[in-house]
């Protein structure tokens, strides 16, 4: 029982650090980098608190440098799925009762160790094992994960403290109840954060989860089972789980239970699920709350008034940066004629000024894509855009897999607004650019809203406020988060609630009060005073 309305401290962005030449940070990481790469470890599953190693054991090898195996991570068989599902279940008797202030203090907890004393682990291991830059590391497992946390328990008590009105003789009191069963939590490769994430959110309500990390983000995956456990998360309230994916779905989505899922990847997987939980339907206790978060197809449109540096850096920024392998990344572009000359001449210039390698090597800005399937299917791609009419491949276009799986940032330029690269979502440091006459500014905007099936994320960049506001009007239902005058990557915890509508996703926005609701179910409890005595209401006299 709480005695007392207690505030939380006030949330704040985690400060990025600069890892500059000379800097301590600088200094640090890469000593934790090459501790890391010089030990071969090994990451179990947790189940109930405990770690528990199957023998089924996959490798661990860094994208940049896929001979090097860095570890191993076990892999559950239905046998430990079960165990994890009935060890979330025990765990949520005492878990759900639990006073908030406790799950508050857990969370903010386990931020502070993640910006303290993991900070340089975490953003090694996701150096290593998803070839992240420091700072595309840094954002995302030190500064993103640390906002989640943070931020969300702010989040909660501004949920809790939403109550109905009463009166003098009834008190009407809403309880924000965890849902009546376990979250499945499954979580991308491209951002540590996430994974941290979905879990996190659903058991910070009060839920229990089973979750299960990408077989490409295991190094990082291990380090925030070990914060939670730190920061004090119960046995067996977050199970971390890696399986064979439709083994363990299957499983989950057959028990009665299963009361939601907290889903971050591809679109095709997401409904995969949804079409799962719909034939399961008549099997659990209660509707299954349906989360995800999905692919794009993200664009930036100029309009002619745009100055062509800002066109040019938000493009390569936010095509480029972490191999294009950001949900928001841009991977198609519309740009007028008139500006075009001038703004393909500057990426080139900065392209041509990248460096591509390892992340040890502080002064790349590229390093290689996740896995050999997604360097296969970008070279597909890139090949196939060299030999159509439609096309022209006009920068990059090269890609060698001998060390990692290593693409250069490649610039498609097409005259089929429906090229099939300006459509599907590639996932990779390749973007599509339509180049459009002046005079067609409101026609091209209907294309871009006619041309995906995704939603995520859309930049305008314009001076002339009236085309701006155009674009703002014409694209308002083909992207979830909109950037007028910026590039459409990094959206901020507690600035930008981030998610996309159509195929990219419920648009449940991780990162704020709308993404908590969904884990809570409401019970609204009425208590009348002094309750009549007689049915007879005035009127029948
Ligand atoms: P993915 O869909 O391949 O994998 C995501 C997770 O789903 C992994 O844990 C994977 O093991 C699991 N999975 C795969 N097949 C499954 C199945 N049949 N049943 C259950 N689980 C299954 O995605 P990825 O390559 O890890 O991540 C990239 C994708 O994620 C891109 O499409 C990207 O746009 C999307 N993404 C979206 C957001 C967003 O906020 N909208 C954020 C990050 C990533």
């Amino acid at each position: 029982m709480a005695k007392g309305f207690f505030n939380v401290p006030v949330a704040v962005n985690e400060p990025i650090k600069s890892y500059a030449p000379g800097t301590p940070e600088r200094e640090a990481v890469l000593s934790a980098y090459r501790k890391l790469w010089n030990t071969h470890t090994e990451v179990p599953l947790y189940i109930n608190g405990k770690a528990v190693t199957t023998g089924d054991t996959q490798e661990i090898r860094p994208p940049h440098d896929h001979q090097k195996v860095v570890g191993t991570y076990h892999r559950a068989g239905k046998k430990e799925v079960q165990k994890a599902i009935a060890s979330a279940l025990e765990a949520r008797k005492k878990w759900s009762q639990m006073r908030w202030e406790q799950r508050a203090g857990i969370f903010l907890k386990a931020a502070e160790l993640v910006a303290g004393p993991y900070r340089n682990r975490i953003n090694a291991a996701t150096m290593i094992n998803q070839s992240k830059t420091i700072f595309q590391a840094e954002i995302d497992s030190a500064c993103e994960l640390v906002d989640f946390l943070r931020f969300n328990v702010e989040y909660m008590t501004e949920i809790y403290a939403e109550q109905p009105e009463s009166t003098s003789d009834a008190w009407n009191r809403l309880e924000y109840r965890p849902l009546e069963g376990f979250v499945y939590c499954i979580s991308p490769f491209n951002f540590t954060a996430i994974a941290g994430n979905l879990p996190a959110s659903a058991a910070l309500m009060g839920n229990v989860c089973v979750w299960k990390p990408s077989d490409h983000q295991m190094l990082s995956a291990q380090v925030i089972a070990e914060v939670f456990e730190e920061a004090g998360v119960p046995p067996g309230v977050i199970n971390m789980v890696n399986a064979d994916p439709v083994m363990m779905t299957d499983e989950v989505m057959t028990h009665p239970d299963f009361a939601g899922v907290h889903f971050t990847g591809s679109t095709t997987v997401f409904k995969g699920l949804w079409s799962k939980i719909g034939e399961n339907i008549n099997t659990y206790k209660t509707y299954p709350r349906i989360v995800g978060e999905t692919g794009g197809k993200d664009f930036i449109v100029a309009h002619n008034t745009a100055v062509p540096a800002q066109v040019a850096t938000a493009i390569v920024r936010g095509a480029f940066e972490f191999q294009g392998q950001k949900c928001s990344a841009a991977s198609r572009a519309y740009i007028p004629k008139s500006l075009w000359p001038e703004i393909e001449e500057l990426i080139r210039r900065d392209v041509e000024s990248f460096k591509m390698g390892s992340p040890e090597d502080m002064s790349n800005f590229i390093t290689a894509v996740i896995h050999e399937g997604s360097f296969d299917k970008l070279a597909k791609y890139i090949d196939q855009a060299k030999k159509d009419k439609a096309t022209e491949v006009i920068i990059g276009g090269n890609y060698d897999k001998s060390k990692g799986w290593f693409v250069d940032p490649t610039v498609i330029v097409t005259t089929d607004p429906h090229y099939t690269t300006m459509e599907t979502e590639l996932f990779g440091p390749v973007i599509t650019v339509y180049v459009y006459e002046d005079d067609k500014y409101s026609e091209m905007l209907e294309l871009v809203d006619n041309t995906s099936e995704y939603a995520l994320t859309g930049a305008i960049l314009g001076q002339d406020r009236y085309a701006v506001e155009e674009a703002t009007m014409a694209l308002q239902n083909c992207a979830g988060n909109f950037y007028i005058n910026d590039k459409c990557t990094g959206a901020v915890v507690g600035q930008q609630p981030f998610g996309g509508a159509r195929a990219s996703g419920t648009n449940d926005k991780a990162g704020s009060k709308l993404n908590l609701l969904r884990w809570v179910s409401p019970r609204m409890i009425k208590e009348t005073f002094v309750p009549p005595t007689d049915y007879r209401y005035p009127f029948m006299g």
